[in-house]
């Protein structure tokens, strides 16, 4: 899990106890293997099911997991859509819970809601409903599927609350948590590995290869999501970050640059050393540069060695070959050697 997790609140470390007691795992929150212990805990729920009904793109798994699991996903893309889902449910099928969706929608922090029916019949394949909230664009619609199951799979049922709210929280230590379940879900690795894999045997790491593999496995996904689980699986060292033209840290306003924040690396990566310090300053000469400067895909061989910090540290003279894309203002990019 991220290192900017905040301390679990009361009510944190009860949703954690009741998803260790819920997966029978023996780690407890304090455990360093608690976080691993509860994404394998997960992954065996889920694997006789995925093994029965595959193979799979991404899509299928949201799709069957969702059947599985009792699970319905509604979409709101605007307030005719609101008005749609207050009829179904509210007026319709009498759950209350649903009076407040107009509300809880009206924030536009509320990534999706987690509806437990009350009035549902032991089994209705509507008896969990997860409302995700698209009237900002399509872009976390995957990923937003993938938290919900997510929470279905390593929580027990909520009993007394109608609905639960759920935001991009990564500080809090229960959304990290089931975060990291969603990652391996999402992107699952018997089926997305083995096809990252087969791309890197002709191909290099680059977006045209990222692109490919989205279209391949879930189209749907975000750009960011891909590459990230593209990084992580690739069998060659690499790292996934993302630029921006901004400040420092701790003072936003001096001394504006394109600085870069670093969104994942794989093991290999990690093995040899390749990192990325958040926040530094992609050189001048970099492509990183060049994509912010062109809006162009730039794709290149470059030697980390030339990128250096404030205090005139430079990083590990290895030679690696990246590839950067800019959307709107900001920009993707993949390294790997
Ligand atoms: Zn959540």
């Amino acid at each position: 899990m991220s290192r900017n997790v905040k301390s679990p609140t009361v009510q944190d470390l009860l949703r954690l106890d009741a998803i260790a007691k819920h997966l029978k795992i023996r780690s407890r929150y304090e455990d360093p293997t608690f976080a691993p212990d509860v994404r394998a805990a997960c992954l065996a729920r889920i694997t006789p099911i995925l093994k029965e009904h595959g193979p799979f793109t991404g899509e299928n798994i949201a799709q069957c997991l969702g059947d599985e699991l009792c699970l319905t996903f509604e979409e709101v893309h605007g307030p005719h859509d609101v008005t749609k889902l207050e009829n179904h449910y509210l007026k319709g099928k009498k759950e209350i819970g649903f009076a407040q969706l107009r509300g809880e929608l009206d924030n536009p922090g509320t990534d999706a809601l987690l509806f437990q029916r009350l009035n549902a019949e032991p089994g209705a394949p509507d008896s969990w409903v997860a409302v995700l909230n698209l009237q900002g664009g399509r872009s976390k619609a995957y990923w937003n599927k993938f938290h919900e199951l997510s929470h279905r799979i390593a929580e027990p049922p909520q009993k007394i609350l109608p609905f639960r709210r759920h935001q991009f929280e990564a500080s809090n230590p229960v959304e990290a948590l089931v975060d990291s379940v969603a990652s391996d879900v999402a992107f699952y690795e018997p089926v997305f590995r083995p096809l990252v894999e087969t791309y890197a045997k002709t191909c290099r790491l680059n977006f045209e290869a990222i692109e490919q593999i989205r279209n391949e496995y879930a189209p749907t996904a975000s750009l960011l999501a891909t590459m990230k689980a593209v990084v992580n699986y690739w069998p060659h060292p690499a790292v996934a970050l993302t630029a921006e033209y901004r400040g420092r840290k701790n003072s936003p306003g001096t001394d504006l640059a394109l600085r870069v924040s670093p969104q994942g690396y794989n093991a290999h990566a990690n093995r040899i050393g390749l990192l990325i310090y958040p926040n530094m300053r992609a050189p001048i000469g970099s492509i990183i540069h060049q994509a912010y400067l062109t809006k162009d895909d730039q794709n290149a061989l470059e030697n980390l060695g030339k990128w250096e910090t404030s205090s005139g540290d430079t990083l590990l003279g290895i030679e690696v070959y990246t590839s950067a894309r800019r959307i709107n203002e900001r920009v993707y990019a993949v390294l790997s050697v």
